[in-house]
């Protein structure tokens, strides 16, 4: 034995693999904005998830969450968490397949299954596993998947894995879309169209209804992720494929557990044959632990909770917030990113023709700007998300804003009462940030 490192074997010795997590230039970035106070991500959340929270000592205003309904501090809820617990353990410590499936995960196959009008659904740990063990597994090299280039990094993680070969096109663009459907028909494999139903960032809705009349016309399969619009669009909250009208043109649907559902996991849901597959093939489904007893009590009551008389209360009140803070940061002169008109055809989400999602973004452009915007929010006790490149397009920063259907209108006031402080401070010091017509 001897001190010094062993000899290469070869004398062309590898670079070492871990030089790129030192001196890269995201450290650089990342060090900068934490050294100024301005890292707009990993604060810590010391209470739990309400309309106002605690975040590092102080009370935030909390617009940055995903828990649209509010739900995950329903007393329902946690007591089925609860008991979810108390019959079977904290941990199931193993796959679907072997030790880990209670009848709880069954249960809400079926739920699922009935609330989104399919044969059949599988519950997966979690939302990003649902998408990548899905497109994984559906698609095989010789296939083609064309996608919306906003769809989520799980959507592309998914397409990556399966060796297909990937079509992607600009973000709701049906020109764009036909041309890669066209270009796809040549390629000599399956095609499948995979969309967000409401884009996670952008907060904008698929034009659903032209997208799958173009599949019907061109031979693909269409997935949509629903992670955004279950439990908040459409009559059931069945997502935006309910709202469009188009359920039965739509093959897979995708949501997860960690938005309305108020808890973790995630769930794919289309005919049976699909569904067994998957239950079958899926490396993301087979070889990983079970989603945890707690987590899947949570969600089933969750789901009880929107499929009952008071899921139209529900799904009325987020979106009746959304307006209400919309309107409110509108009248500031905050640049507000509007989705698209939804066509003729096509009620707005409760009905309406003014087309609203829980997810409001302010549109900022820069990058720095954006942080700076960010931390006079959080220190003026308003949280809010931070979209910065590459999460969105260069110069296209967002703040990404969202509500609950718990938020109270004096919630919403004291956030737009900050927002009304900062914009004027910030402009003062900063120049004028974009406005309503940018
Ligand atoms: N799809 C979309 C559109 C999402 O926004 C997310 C999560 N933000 C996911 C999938 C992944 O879901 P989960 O967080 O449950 O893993």
């Amino acid at each position: 034995m001897t001190d010094s490192a062993p000899a290469p074997a070869t004398s062309t010795a590898p670079v070492d693999v871990f030089a790129k997590v030192r001196g890269h230039e995201r450290e650089a970035q990342l060090n900068a904005a934490r050294d100024a106070g301005l890292l707009p991500y990993f604060h810590v959340q010391e209470s739990a998830a309400q309309p106002v929270v605690v975040m590092e000592g102080a009370e935030r205003v909390q617009l940055g969450s995903n828990n649209y309904l509010g739900l995950t501090s329903d007393p329902r809820v946690l007591q089925a968490a609860h008991d979810a617990i108390d019959a079977y353990g904290s941990g199931l410590t193993g796959s679907r397949l072997l030790n880990g499936t209670i009848p709880l995960h069954l249960e809400l196959e079926r739920e699922i299954a009935a609330w989104m009008g399919t044969e059949d659904a599988i519950v997966f740990s979690t939302g990003h596993q649902a998408n990548v063990g899905t497109l994984g597994t559906i698609l095989a090299p010789g296939d083609t998947v064309v996608a919306d280039s906003a769809d989520h990094a799980s959507i592309l993680d998914g397409c990556l894995l399966s060796r297909a070969k990937l079509r992607a096109f600009r973000h709701n663009k049906l020109d764009k879309l036909e041309k890669q459907l066209q270009r796809a028909a040549g390629d000599g494999g399956g095609v499948l169209v995979v969309v967000d139903g409401v884009f996670s960032m952008e907060g904008d809705i698929a034009p659903l209804a032209e997208i799958a009349e173009l599949c019907g016309r061109y031979g693909a399969r269409l997935m949509v992720d629903e992670a955004h619009g279950a439990g908040v669009l459409g009559t059931r909250g069945a997502g935006a494929s309910e709202l469009l009208g188009v359920e039965d043109r739509v093959d897979l649907r995708m949501g997860t557990f960690s938005k309305s559902l108020a808890s973790c996991g995630g769930f794919i849901a289309g005919a049976t044959e699909v569904v067994d597959y998957l239950r079958i093939s899926s490396r993301a489904f087979l070889f990983t632990a079970s989603a945890v007893p707690a987590a899947v009590g949570a969600a089933l009551a969750a789901l009880r909770i929107v499929r009952s008389d008071e899921g139209p209360a529900l799904l009325a009140g987020v979106l009746d917030n959304a307006r209400y803070l919309r309107d409110g940061l509108e009248q500031l002169g905050y640049a507000v990113v509007r989705p698209q008109a939804l066509g003729a055809a096509a009620p707005g989400p409760d009905g309406r023709d003014d087309v609203v999602t829980p997810i409001v973004p302010v549109l900022v452009g820069d990058d720095w700007k954006a942080a700076l915007l960010w931390r006079a929010l959080f220190d003026a006790g308003v949280f809010v998300n931070t979209a910065l490149h590459p999460a969105v397009p260069p110069g296209g920063a967002l703040l990404r804003t969202s509500v609950m259907a718990t938020h109270r209108r004096e919630d919403l006031d004291r956030a737009l009462g900050a927002f009304e402080r900062v914009k004027r401070a910030f402009e003062a010091e900063h120049g004028e940030l974009p406005g309503p017509d940018s």
